[in-house]
């Protein structure tokens, strides 16, 4: 699942992999996870995920390739926030055994409603589920709900950028593939949901 920050990739990825009963991967929440555990993951990747930047690929790759190597993976598996430079794309691709469809669905928002959507973006701070500033408490736990260290306005500019600059590229780099399709994301959630539902089902020739 590709789009920009903001675009509803983890809220789409999360629903999609519920609705399809396969994991979920985010990669960047497996890494505010083990930057708790590891204090030299955290040491070397707070600060860049702080700034809005991107952590190195070897760590990134090295995560993606220890979770798909996971038997619940056999299925499928949706990837969220993964991948987000060329080089990624072309390790993800080295990961799949062959035969294996990787199917891209870009999520398309214009860039001023990504901007508003990230300044009213709040996370759950008990069970890290997405939440909106519309809200008090979390839908999933009750918990409370607070902003993302790295949504505030100055990172947001810089994760637009960095986005432009790495992530960008990559959705061209898959655009000519058969597999391919974009979806508009500047709609009600239920509606990019059916979307990306029957995009996803119009590649693999399935219902
Ligand atoms: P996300 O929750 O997907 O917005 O990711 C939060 C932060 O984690 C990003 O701003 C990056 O600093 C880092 N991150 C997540 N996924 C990747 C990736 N595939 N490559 C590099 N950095 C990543």
């Amino acid at each position: 699942m590709l789009g920009p920050p903001g675009a509803g990739k983890g809220t789409q990825a999360a629903r999609f992999a519920r609705s399809r009963q396969v994991p979920h991967i985010s990669t960047g929440e497996v890494l505010r996870r083990e930057r708790e555990k590891d204090p030299e993951l955290d040491r070397q990747a707070r600060a860049t995920m702080d700034a809005g930047r991107l952590v190195d690929d070897d760590v990134v790759i090295g995560i993606v390739r220890r979770r798909l190597a996971q038997p619940d993976t056999r299925d499928g598996f949706v990837l969220d926030g993964f991948p987000r430079t060329l080089m990624q794309a072309e390790a993800l691709d080295h990961l799949l055994d062959d035969g294996v469809p990787l199917v891209v669905v870009d999520i398309e928002v214009p860039e001023e409603t990504l901007i508003e959507r990230l300044r009213a973006r709040r996370v759950c701070a008990r069970c890290g589920a997405p939440a909106t500033a519309a809200l008090t408490t979390c839908g999933a736990c009750g918990g409370p709900l607070i902003p993302r260290s790295d949504d505030d306005d100055r990172v947001v500019q810089e994760r637009l950028r960095v986005y432009a600059e790495q992530t960008q590229p990559i959705v061209e780099f898959y655009r000519r593939r058969p597999t391919f399709r974009s979806v508009d994301g500047d709609q009600p959630q239920d509606a990019v949901a059916a979307d990306i539902s029957s995009a996803v089902a119009a590649v693999l020739g399935v219902q």
